[in-house]
């Protein structure tokens, strides 16, 4: 009998050692699958910063570049009616629009687009919109197309104003932050005088109404875009040199 209770001591032994060593082998896979994840964590971490960074500077026109004009960004709900989330490649034209919504303001404007998602009707965004205080609000991430300009919403930003009444013309406060706005989105696209379109130049649509029937008026918009542009591209230059 003692022989056999040692026996089985020697058993209960054999088989206590091999699971201290299948604990040993469990705790050290969990111990690997932690530094794994937590790797994966890290490094993740730092690669979607880095997207992130990279995103924001296309995506948001620099604060340098629209001297001070703040732009508030409302995005609309990615949906098919008004933000279908194309891409936009190759910037090669600004075209410039009215609401034909005498006295909405850019906020109310924004609803609309953001409605259409709803409404499943119509396509319709822009990717600014400028209020009748000059405000500008941004719809659409410079890296996606809107759905403004016809044939050239794949390679164009387009830009509503608002207006106070039928007439559609502008405030002096939409008509600066337009040539602000213009201005600067020439520098960042290199683009020049040729480049800047309205709806009208697309289609023949009566859009901006004030700049069709005024055919000097627009021409003179599209000049001071161009001194406002110069004006930009020799302080970019000046700040630049300070920092050679
Ligand atoms: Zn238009």
């Amino acid at each position: 009998m003692k022989i056999m209770g040692s026996k089985l001591t020697e058993k209960e032994w054999i088989r206590r050692k091999s699971m201290k060593k299948a604990s040993r082998i469990f705790l050290i896979i969990i111990l690997m699958i932690c530094i794994i994840g937590l790797s994966v964590f890290f490094i993740g971490g730092i690669f979607k910063d880095y997207l992130n960074k990279s995103k924001n500077t296309t995506e948001v026109l620099s604060s340098r570049l629209l001297n001070g004009i703040e732009v508030k960004q409302m995005y609309l709900t990615p949906n098919d009616y008004s933000r279908p989330q194309m891409p936009l490649k190759k910037v090669k034209g600004i075209v410039v629009h009215y609401t034909a919504n005498p006295g909405t303001s850019a906020e109310n404007n924004q609803s609309y687009f953001e409605s259409l998602a709803e409404k499943g009707t119509t396509y319709a965004s822009s990717h600014y919109i400028i209020g009748l205080e000059g405000e500008i609000v941004q719809c659409i991430p410079m890296t996606e197309i809107s759905y403004a300009s016809n044939d050239r919403n794949k390679d164009t930003i387009s830009i509503e104003n608002c207006h106070p009444d039928e007439t559609g013309e502008f405030t002096s406060e939409t008509y600066n932050s337009l040539v602000a706005l213009t201005a600067a989105l020439c520098v960042e696209y290199d683009l020049g005088e040729e480049d800047i379109l309205s709806h009208y130049d697309i289609t023949g649509k009566l859009c901006p109404l004030y700049f069709v029937e005024h055919e000097d008026a627009w021409k003179a918009f599209r000049r001071e875009v161009m001194i406002k542009k110069a004006l930009l591209n020799s302080k970019i230059d000046m700040i630049d040199n300070d920092f050679n």
